[in-house]
C-alpha cells in the first residue's frame, strides 16, 4: 500500500514489488495485519508524511503485526509473532536517540515507518533488526495488532507517573478525552491501575458507551466544564481547541495533563492566557506533550495487552478488511474505532 507524500488521495495498490532488501534487518516477517488511524488519514489527504530518500512513494502502515519467518541473528524463531518498532533513531545521534530514547528526539532527523522515510509495513513482506522488532505472546494472535496504539499510551502513563513522583502523589480520578482507540488505550491502561477511570466523547451512540462501561469506566458527552469532579490525571486524546484548554482549566491541584492528540492548528480562538498561566501555577499543574514510545514502553505495551480481557480488546477491532479491498478499508465508517487491513497468509 503506497502513497505519493503531498499528493493528496495517491493510494494506491503496487504489485510485484521486490522483496524487502536485507540490509532493512536480519528478522523476515510476514505480514498479518496493518492498523489504520489518523495519521494514515492525514498520509494519505497529502497533509502528512515524507518518502524515503529518492523515492517518490511511501509504503505505508505503522500499526503492524507479522509472523517470522527467519532471523539471521538467531534472536527471533520462526513463527513469533511480533511488531515492528515505528521510529528510528536519528543518525547524529542527538542525545536521547544515542541512549534509545528515540521518542524523545531532540533534532527531528528520526526516521518513522510508513509516515516519515523509511518504508511502512503495510506491505507482505518486511524486513527489520531484532532491537526494533518486539515478540508477543501467541495468545495475542487476533489483537496484537494493537500493540502500537498501545505503546503510545504505555509511554504517556509512564510519564504521567515520572512527573507525578516529583512530590507525594496519590491519584484517584482519570478523565480521558475522546473515546477513539488511542482514548480507550489509554483509559485500559488507567483501569489497570486501580483508578477511577472517565472518558468523554462526542457520541451518544455507536460503540463507545458499551467500551467504556466493559472497562468500568464512566462515559461522559457533557462539556468538560459540566464535569462533576477534578480530575487528578487528563489524558486529552481529542486534538480539539476547546476541549485541549478546557481541561487544563478543569485538573484538580497538582493535576497533570498529558496531551496526546494532535491538532490540525489553523483555527483561532479568544482566550484569557493569563487567567490560565495562574491556574496552572497556583495549583502547580503540568501540561505536558507526548508521542511515540522507545522499545521500554513496547514492553511494557505488550503485558498490558496481555493482562487486558481479550474480548474486550477484540471488539476495538470493529472492521477487518482484507487487502484486495483497501479502499473500503481505509473509508471511515460511523462506528469505527480501529480498523484493521488483513493481509493473506
Ligand atoms: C504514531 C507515532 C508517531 C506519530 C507522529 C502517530 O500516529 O503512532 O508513532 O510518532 O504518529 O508521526
Amino acid at each position: 500500500m503506497t502513497v505519493r507524500p503531498g499528493v493528496a488521495n495517491s493510494l494506491s495498490l503496487v504489485e510485484d514489488q521486490p522483496e524487502p532488501a536485507a540490509e532493512e534487518g536480519s528478522v523476515l516477517v510476514e505480514a498479518l495485519a496493518v492498523g489504520i488511524c489518523g495519521t494514515d488519514h492525514e498520509i494519505i489527504a497529502g497533509e502528512y508524511g515524507e518518502a524515503p530518500p529518492g523515492a517518490d512513494r511511501l509504503v505505508i502502515g505503522h500499526e503492524s503485526l507479522g509472523r517470522v519467518i527467519e532471523d539471521s541473528s538467531g534472536t527471533l524463531r520462526p513463527g513469533d509473532l511480533v511488531a515492528g518498532i515505528v521510529r528510528y533513531p536519528d543518525p547524529v545521534p542527538c542525545s536521547n536517540c544515542a541512549v534509545g530514547e528515540w521518542d524523545m528526539c531532540r533534532n527531528g532527523q528520526y526516521t518513522e515507518h510508513g509516515i516519515k522515510g523509511l518504508a511502512g509495513f503495510a506491505r507482505d513482506r518486511w524486513r527489520v533488526e531484532p532491537r526494533f522488532a518486539v515478540g508477543l505472546d501467541p495468545a495475542l494472535a487476533q489483537v496484537g495488532v494493537l500493540l502500537e496504539p498501545t505503546s503510545v499510551v504505555a509511554k504517556a502513563w509512564d510519564h504521567i507517573e515520572r512527573i507525578g513522583h516529583r512530590a507525594e502523589w496519590q491519584p484517584q480520578t482519570v478523565l480521558v478525552t475522546g473515546a477513539g482507540p488511542i482514548g480507550l488505550l489509554a483509559a485500559l491502561l488507567g483501569t489497570q491501575r486501580g483508578l477511577t477511570v472517565h472518558v468523554l466523547d462526542r457520541n451518544t451512540e455507536g460503540p463507545k458507551p458499551e467500551l467504556v462501561a466493559g472497562l468500568g469506566a464512566t462515559y461522559h458527552t457533557v462539556p468538560v466544564n459540566d464535569l462533576p469532579f477534578e480530575p487528578d490525571v487528563v489524558i486529552e486524546c481529542t486534538g480539539a481547541p476547546t476541549v485541549v484548554l478546557d481541561v487544563m482549566c478543569k485538573a484538580a491541584p497538582t493535576g497533570i495533563v498529558c496531551l496526546a492528540g494532535v491538532s490540525s492548528g489553523g483555527r483561532s480562538i479568544d482566550f484569557d492566557a493569563g487567567a490560565l498561566n495562574r491556574a496552572l501555577v497556583l495549583e502547580n499543574n503540568v501540561v505536558f506533550g507526548s508521542v511515540n514510545a522507545n522499545r521500554r514502553h513496547w514492553n511494557m505495551a505488550a503485558q498490558a495487552l496481555a493482562r487486558a480481557d481479550q474480548v474486550w480488546l477484540e471488539s476495538l477491532i470493529t472492521r477487518r478488511v482484507p487487502v484486495n479491498r483497501y479502499a473500503d478499508a481505509y473509508t471511515p465508517g460511523p462506528d469505527d474505532i480501529k480498523v484493521v487491513l488483513e493481509f493473506a497468509s
